[in-house]
């Protein structure tokens, strides 16, 4: 008989597991709280947009999904930065061609993923479907249906997408010795739309992820496929209950958005806040019978546009490791926590570090100069220079080894720099010394 796997959260996560676990012969049931997106018109499913990257690629494609979901999608190809005096530099995301980042909708790769699983016999989505207790002993849930019913189901394991604040993560650590550990970011965000302009061109250059990076205030926009994007601000969390005149605020650091965003005052004050978190937690699964997956085990803030990339490529170290033990769900589970625990957890480092890079460091022509001399090096050194950041957006290299390299190019860069600068004092006082004895001459 097919092993039964319940998944816990139709987000990025869940819905391209349900894919991989199909195809490992599995039958699964989805349970999502929020009503089916594909059923929802476009203002009741306002929907995010996220940057898409070389590992979530690389998961999607694995699938044969990215080729479906190529129309959906605007290339990213480099920052622009918005400065105050209303420069707008451009920096490219790498060295070579291929190195972009993609914009998808958050609805449109969901539904894409829904309708692929969903043509697969042996998957099923329950829409409208909350979560409100597990056994984690037995693998059976209990939810509360779209009439407000009570549901229960039970298989042989459960998986637990279902976000930072995870509810399969608190029911399958309750009682337990496990670390738990939510940060939250003193910063909130909330969003705001750059419209198409009225002869429904962009506004801006649409191929790019937009930034204006300020110490008090920060944002970021990614292009839409109507030649609209949809900004994020991050601001102090107190900052927005003190804010009366967003307009005024946000000209006085970021003139170019007074004529960019023409409908900031009225969505400033009807969007809500959000807030921002990272999730480390010891205990990713409970025996055979429990394990959790993307942002449910390791939710990080967005500064490296990584969250949902590193959650779609959860899906492929776990399938993985089921097919490294196909009898014994237990094994494969603890297999997929130790393969991927110290990857993600260098993940949350950097995300965190990113968030002082776009805020604080891109304005500076210092920091702007670091940039293009790490892809000339790129360039010049192919293969053997790689900046940090297109091994964590451009390739699959594991978090933390593409931290270790880059770590180890900059120590040998540092010393070949001494050594070039041992080499030029030595000609120098050499220089010096003859010089003097020519005078002596
Ligand atoms: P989620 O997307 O949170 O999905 C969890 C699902 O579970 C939801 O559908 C929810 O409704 C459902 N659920 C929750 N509780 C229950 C319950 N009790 N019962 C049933 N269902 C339940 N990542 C990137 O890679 N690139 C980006 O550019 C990027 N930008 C971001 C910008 C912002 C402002 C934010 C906040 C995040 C961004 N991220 C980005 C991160 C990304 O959104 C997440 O990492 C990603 O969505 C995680 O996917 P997930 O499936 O694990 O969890």
């Amino acid at each position: 008989m097919k092993r039964r796997i319940l998944i816990i959260g139709a987000g990025p996560a869940g819905t391209l597991l349900a894919c991989y676990l199909v195809r490992r012969g599995f039958q699964v049931d989805v349970y999502e709280r929020r009503p089916d997106p594909r059923l929802l018109d476009e203002d009741e499913s306002r929907s995010i947009n996220l940057g898409l990257s070389a590992r979530g690629i690389k998961a999607l494609d694995d699938i044969g999904l990215m080729e479906r979901l190529r129309p959906l999608i605007v290339p990213m190809r480099g920052r622009a930065i918005h400065l105050p005096g209303g420069a707008l530099p451009f920096q490219p995301y790498g060295a070579h061609e291929g190195e972009i980042l993609h914009s998808v909708l958050r609805r449109d790769l969901i539904t894409t993923l829904v309708d692929h699983a969903e043509a697969q016999p042996g998957v099923r989505f329950h829409f409208g479907h909350r979560l409100v207790d597990l056994d984690r002993e037995a693998a059976a849930v209990r939810l509360v249906g779209p009439e407000g019913e009570e549901v229960g189901a039970a298989a042989d394991a459960v998986i637990g997408a279902d976000g930072a604040f995870s509810r399969v993560r608190a029911r399958m650590q309750h009682g337990l010795r496990a670390d738990l550990h939510l940060e939250f970011l003193e910063w909130g965000y909330k969003e705001l739309t750059i419209p198409a302009a009225d002869d429904g061109s962009a506004r801006t250059r649409l191929e790019a992820l937009h930034v204006w990076p300020g110490e008090d205030a920060l944002i970021v926009a990614h292009p839409n496929r109507d030649n609209s994007l949809t900004g994020t601000l991050f601001l102090p969390f107190e900052r927005f209950g003190e804010i009366t005149d967003p307009e005024t605020f946000l000209a006085a650091r970021f003139p170019d958005t007074r004529e960019l965003m023409p409908y900031l005052a009225k969505e400033y004050a009807e969007h809500p806040v959000g807030h921002l978190v990272s999730v480390r937690t010891s205990h990713w699964h409970h025996r055979d019978k429990v394990a959790l997956i993307g942002d449910a085990c390791h939710a990080v803030y967005p500064f490296y546009g990584q969250g949902m990339n590193s959650a779609l490529e959860d899906c492929t170290v776990l399938d993985r490791c089921l097919g490294d033990h196909p009898d014994d769900l237990g094994a494969a589970f603890a297999a997929y926590q130790r393969l991927r625990k110290p990857h993600t957890d260098v993940l949350d480092e950097l995300s965190k570090q990113n968030f002082v890079e776009l805020r604080d460091r891109l304005r500076s022509p210092l920091h702007l100069a670091r940039k293009k001399a790490d892809l000339l090096l790129a360039r010049l050194l192919p293969g053997r220079w790689v900046p940090l950041y297109t091994m964590v957006s451009h390739t699959t290299i594991p978090y933390a080894d593409a931290l270790a390299r880059a770590r180890r190019q900059d120590a040998s860069l540092k010393a070949g720099s001494a050594a070039l600068g041992a080499v030029l004092a030595a000609t120098l006082a050499f220089a010096v010394r003859r010089g003097r004895g020519g005078r002596r001459c």
